[in-house]
């Protein structure tokens, strides 16, 4: 069996491009600081305009790193990973923050069905996909692991604040989520900081701050990639105030004997996930719906397109593998 590891670049490549420069200010007092770095286990970049220093920036990504610590399972220390490890045996309390992410993902996955599922650690573990142990797994393996990917088996107690998984070797994954909520964090800090437009980018999770030109009433420029020729534009959206994410399987993949193998699972099959989509963005307000919403859309396709952006009230670009651009919703 021939196993083909492939990873676009080492820290996910940038599902979505800021398109249009950011040379221009239209205010002579805004100054512009920007900063990139490896956070979250991806490229991250962040764009301010404001009178503040490089702090701010610093700030960010002390704040970054802060989640990434809590919510992290690739972290043995995160809370996520105590859940996991306590799993069958004990309730672990967690900060308010992480309880309600943890909380938010149940209903996302409570109301899509499943295709998004923070559940799915267990069967994310056993396929390996980025990293060197990717294999496809033996059909007795999948069977073992399909049943301990149940949103229903995750217990919350409000008033102490603990999560409790039910069924040994069960595992929360907020892989799917955790960028997303991510940016939200940094545009409330950017907020209270008193700053009013900004572009943060995490991986291809995008959230555009502010107007680009306030007094022209011009919106910001995002590309969306082109997923079968990732240095063209598929297209383009002109948006502020919003988040915009982007899943599909041709970032993070590996093959064996000539079958791709892509990085969203299915926890009804346990294998990955085949719909008619290459692509699915999805746009919001809100960065942690967008980024939960875009696995869920890539999961279920053109499809289920229509459905999630009518129920969530969000904005859905789905690039389909006969090569049509579909738009689901109001932007
Ligand atoms: P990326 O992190 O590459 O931007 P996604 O946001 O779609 O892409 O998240 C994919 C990650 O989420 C996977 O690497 C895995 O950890 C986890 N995951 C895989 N399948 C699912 C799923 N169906 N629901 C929720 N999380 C998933
Ligand atoms: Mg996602």
């Amino acid at each position: 069996m021939i196993v083909k590891r492939i990873i676009k670049n080492s820290y996910n490549a940038i599902a979505i491009l800021i398109i249009v420069t950011l040379l221009f200010s239209s205010c002579k007092s805004e100054r512009r600081i920007e900063e990139n770095r490896i956070a979250m286990g991806t490229n991250v970049s962040i764009t301010v305009f404001s009178q503040k220093d490089a702090k701010l920036l610093d700030d960010a990504f002390l704040l970054l790193s802060e989640i990434e610590r809590k919510i992290s399972s690739k972290d043995p220390n995160s809370y996520v990973s105590k859940i996991n490890s306590c799993a069958s045996i004990s309730k672990v309390p967690v900060p308010d923050d992480v309880y309600s992410l943890i909380k938010r993902s149940v209903e996302i996955a409570n109301q899509t069905d499943g295709l998004f599922n923070p559940a799915i650690g267990a069967l994310v573990d056993l396929w390996g996909i980025a990293t060197d142990n990717a294999r496809v797994p033996e059909q007795y393996e999948i069977d073992a692991v399909l049943p301990l990917l149940s949103c229903s088996d995750i217990v919350f107690d409000d008033s102490l604040k603990t999560v409790y998984l039910k069924k040994k070797g069960m595992k929360l994954d907020l892989g799917a989520i955790g960028k997303g909520y991510a940016v939200d964090k940094l545009r409330e800090y950017f907020l209270s900081n008193g700053v009013e437009k900004a572009i943060i980018n995490l991986g291809g999770n995008v959230y555009v701050l502010g107007w680009k030109n306030k007094i022209e009433r011009e919106k910001w420029r995002v590309g969306i990639v082109d997923p079968l020729a990732q240095s063209n534009m598929l297209t383009e959206v002109d948006i502020m105030n919003k988040a915009v994410s982007t899943s599909g399987g041709y970032e993070r993949y590996f093959e064996s004997d000539g079958i791709r193998y892509h990085h969203i699972l299915s926890s009804a099959t346990g294998y990955p996930t085949d719909s008619d989509a290459l692509s699915a963005t999805v746009i919001s307000p809100d960065g942690a719906l967008a980024d939960a919403l875009s696995t869920a859309a890539f999961s279920g396709g053109s499809e289920k397109a229509k459905e999630l952006s009518e129920k969530f009230s969000v904005y859905i670009i789905i690039y389909t593998k006969s090569n049509q651009i579909l738009r689901f919703g109001e932007l």
